[in-house]
């Protein structure tokens, strides 16, 4: 079986061969961690969006979107905690001068002892066949549990002195588990420092009447800015919840994993305002809904897996991550935050606005709780399309690339092929993509044997390809082909449509949620 780095190479290649993504300005060599979506990735990536609004906003009738800017009131990022407390530590390798996350150094250390634990398992799992019972070995076996405590025993030392800016002791955690530099495999370490991750830019013409501003690194303070404006024109009662999809920005130190940590990327967050006291209960509810929403596009329930934080932000009472097993292992996905009343409160005292909430039913005003989920849209556009790649072996001793990716959010629904290139047939398949293209995407593709076009289907993505073939002139029946299966019906023409809708349509997506 192909190593893990060989199948992130193959994604990587595969969304640039099949027009999903690009390196930003490639013929300029490139802008390291910043990337463009091709005409297929848009189509995903607006669909995934697209899938996220319509749960969100659509559903739920007492959550509405809006869309703020990206420039904010320098003092937003004051109020919000960024500018003192956004900061990543970093650790240069004196020998590479390669800059490293000390905080990632440290976690990565411990997923290869969590990996250790994972061959464990599979060894033992060969061994004891269909008796095998996972979690009774979990618990049981003394070379798994001793690996276990020194992992969890490692992110708590980490985790509580990132939380007592003991960036010393961070260090001292690196030299104590001997962690080399990945590239010069040298433990000539410099000390930890914190770096800052915002951008700044500048508003206005001359030097000195110039503003200082930062791109956002989040969208959440555009929801938390306009919380009162939108609560008071909707005439929301809490608890409601805010929507924002947008870009935000962040100077990421080590940024490498292709599109999982680039420093220009999208969110997709909901801050949901609720009565202070009822955060432990929203919490929970959140953490299940976003977790079912995951598991509604039938991506395989083993690859996911909820991961509680042990250092909270300086915001947070209360978070965990959705993680998703990547090609390079379980990484964060998705983050719910319980954000207490920190965000508010400190908007009010920024601003001096009151930003509260007058409750009819308790007849008194308050300063609302909030619950975050924030979720990377183009961590999940990873998620999607590295799950989605596949390698398979057929009967006949070849194998096919197919992106299996869930029909809801393929770019293109079918493809409609002429079985040749005369006799007609292009007309008729023309005219069917013309009807269709009302209703989904749809693509035309003539040239090559027909076999060779199914395979560029299935390497594209495509869920269907309708043949238009002799018959069709005959008795207007076509053939659909289905890309997972790659079985092949014999439908009537006027059918094509609902057949296709049936499996794509969100809506029979989003009632699985
Ligand atoms: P990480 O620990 O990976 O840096 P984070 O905890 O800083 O992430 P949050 O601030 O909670 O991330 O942001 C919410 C979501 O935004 C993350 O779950 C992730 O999906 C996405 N995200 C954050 N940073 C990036 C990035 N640099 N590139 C792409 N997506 C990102």
């Amino acid at each position: 079986m192909a190593n893990q780095e060989d199948i992130f190479k193959k994604v990587i290649s595969h969304a640039k061969e099949y027009g999903y993504v690009f390196q930003s300005s490639e013929i300029y060599d490139g802008l390291s961690a910043v990337y463009d979506y091709a005409q297929n990735g848009v189509e995903l990536k607006k669909n995934i969006r697209e899938y996220w609004w319509q749960a969100m906003v659509q559903l739920n009738d007492n959550i509405v979107g809006i869309d703020a800017a990206i420039f904010m009131h320098p003092t937003t990022w004051k109020a919000s905690g960024h500018v003192d407390a956004f900061n990543d530590p970093l650790i240069d390798n004196k020998d590479s001068k390669k800059r490293y996350r000390a905080d990632v150094l440290v976690e990565d250390y411990v997923a290869k002892i969590e990996a250790k634990i994972d061959k464990e398992v599979t060894k033992a799992a060969k061994r004891f066949g269909d008796s095998f019972d996972k979690k009774q070995f979990l618990e049981t076996n003394q070379r798994v549990l001793d690996y276990q405590t020194k992992g969890d025993g490692i992110l708590k030392r980490l985790g509580k002195s990132l939380e007592n800016e003991d960036l010393a002791d961070v260090k001292a955690l690196i030299e104590e588990l001997e962690i080399a530099c990945p590239l010069s495999g040298s433990k000539n370490w410099t000390d930890v420092k914190q770096f800052n991750l915002m951008f700044g830019t500048k508003l206005g013409a001359s030097a000195d009447s110039a503003m200082d501003l930062y791109l956002r690194p989040e969208t959440a303070q555009g929801i938390f800015v306009n919380f009162l404006n939108v609560q008071k024109t909707g005439r929301m009662k809490i608890p409601f919840g805010i929507a924002q999809t947008g870009k935000a920005f962040r100077n990421e130190i080590v940024a490498r994993q292709f599109i999982f940590r680039m420093r220009e990327f999208e969110q997709m967050e909901m801050q949901y305002f609720i009565k202070p006291g009822t955060q432990q209960e929203w919490y929970e509810k959140w953490k299940e809904k976003r977790m079912k929403w995951h598991l509604s596009l039938g991506m395989g329930e083993e690859n996911y897996r909820f991961h509680d934080h042990e250092k909270l932000a300086h915001y947070a009472d209360a978070a965990a991550d959705i993680e998703f097993k990547f090609p390079f292992g379980f990484k964060e996905l998705e983050g719910i935050h319980s954000r207490t009343d920190f965000d508010l409160s400190q908007h009010e005292e920024f601003s001096g606005k009151k930003l509260q909430y007058f409750d009819p039913e308790e007849n008194k005003s308050y300063v609302p709780y909030v619950l975050e989920t924030s979720i990377g849209l183009d961590r999940m556009f990873l998620a999607v399309f590295s799950n989605s790649l596949k390698e398979e072996e057929l009967e006949n001793g070849t194998t096919r690339t197919v992106l299996k990716l869930p029909a809801v959010l393929a770019p293109a629904k079918a493809a409609v092929l002429p079985l040749l290139k005369r006799d007609g047939l292009p007309e008729v398949a023309q005219k069917l993509v013309d009807e269709l293209k009302w209703d989904f995407n749809v693509v035309y593709d003539e040239k090559d044997a027909v076999g060779r076009r199914y395979r560029r289907q299935d390497a594209a993505g495509t869920p269907f390809c309708v043949t238009v073939d002799h018959q069709t002139l005959e008795d207007n029946t076509v053939t659909i082909r289905h890309r997972d299966t790659m079985e092949q019906q014999r439908v009537a023409l006027d059918q094509v449509k609902a057949i296709i809708s049936k499996e794509v349509d969100m809506r029979y997506w989003l009632q699985r949620i």
